[in-house]
């Protein structure tokens, strides 16, 4: 069933709104954090637009609602990268434009779904500009990104852009409850993930709690030269490199933010530096440049153009990161 979660009321009201004041723009951008729930909403807006009823929410029994539940929709298409790609790739584009180019078979409407928008090459993006500039009879393009500021300027310039809050913390915690997680362990995952929910589920599925327990018992040996580069190395390189990356990436965050005089206490990595670094943090200037390294690596990973060997991108990480503790006083 395509529904909306629960934090989404107020940005399906708001949605609703525009479509009855000018209608929905030929393309529209869903933005916001990963995991609060934009493909939901992207989803449910789908469905609403080819619904046969002219109603505030799809009516979830018209002959159209119906297709949609049943994921056959003919009027509807969902373009994504290719399985083992983090890329819109240009065929996937020319797939899109095609389908535009027929009319709609139930609908008024065709409504093409398209994700994620921030990571497509020239070719892709030189062959959606087209398509959003002009439109081929009725029909709405509803896009998502999670990085804004990475979508080319030439397609953001000709879509209207709708933001995606990330929820109230109340309504996430309540939502993961009703997931099966308990209290305690929900808040911490929500912490880890930026406050959003789904993401925060994927997490507490994979035992990502558990796995970064491990990279910080390795990191902790590490740090005081209890244990060899290869065997720590060995150990983070079990984990995806995403994964080991981000954690990484936030710890280096939180250690800066201590080495400004933050109290660990309350920052969401604050144990991990604790026990780290045991109360001797080297300076910010001396962090900043390996945390900044992280981050860009972490990006090129999260859009698909990174190809790392991930044995010696974790050696050189451990051995830049030990350097600069012996390097602290
Ligand atoms: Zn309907």
């Amino acid at each position: 069933m395509t529904e909306l979660l629960p934090w989404q009321a107020g940005a399906w009201t708001e949605l609703v709104k525009r479509h009855r004041k000018a209608g929905l723009p030929h393309a529209l951008l869903f933005t916001g954090l990963a995991g609060i729930g934009k493909h939901q909403l992207a989803r449910y807006t789908a469905k609403w637009l080819l619904c046969l009823r002219d109603e505030d929410q799809p009516c979830g029994q018209c002959h159209s609602c119906h297709l949609w539940e049943a994921g056959s929709h003919p009027d509807y298409l969902l373009a994504q990268p290719e399985e083992g790609s983090k890329q819109v790739r240009i065929d996937t584009v020319r797939r899109v434009n095609e389908f535009l180019s027929q009319t709609p078979q139930i609908s008024r409407c065709q409504v093409v779904g398209l994700r994620p928008v921030e990571v497509m090459n020239t070719n892709a993006a030189n062959a959606l500009l087209k398509t959003l500039e002009e439109p081929a009879g009725e029909s709405f393009l509803l896009l998502e990104t999670e990085r804004f500021g990475s979508v080319l300027p030439t397609i953001r310039s000709r879509c209207q852009r709708f933001v995606l809050e990330t929820p109230p913390e109340a309504a996430a915690l309540g939502w993961l409850s009703a997931q099966g997680h308990a209290a305690a362990t929900a808040a911490q995952a929500l912490r880890r993930n930026h406050g959003a929910p789904l993401r925060a589920n994927d997490w507490l599925r994979a035992d990502q709690a558990g796995q970064q327990q491990r990279l910080l018992e390795l990191l902790v040996q590490w740090s005081r030269g209890a244990a060899p580069l290869q065997a720590t190395a060995d150990g983070w390189s079990k984990l995806e490199l995403s994964d080991v990356t981000h954690w990484f990436y936030g710890f280096l965050s939180d250690c800066i933010k201590v080495s400004m005089g933050v109290p660990a206490d309350t920052l969401t990595f604050g144990n991990e530096v604790s026990l780290v670094l045991g109360g001797a943090t080297p300076s910010a200037a001396k962090l900043i440049p390996l945390h900044d390294k992280v981050k860009e690596i972490l990006g090129r990973l999260l859009s698909g153009a990174g190809h790392y060997n991930k044995q010696l991108l974790i050696e050189s990480l451990l051995i830049e990161w030990q350097a600069l503790l012996y390097d602290r006083q």
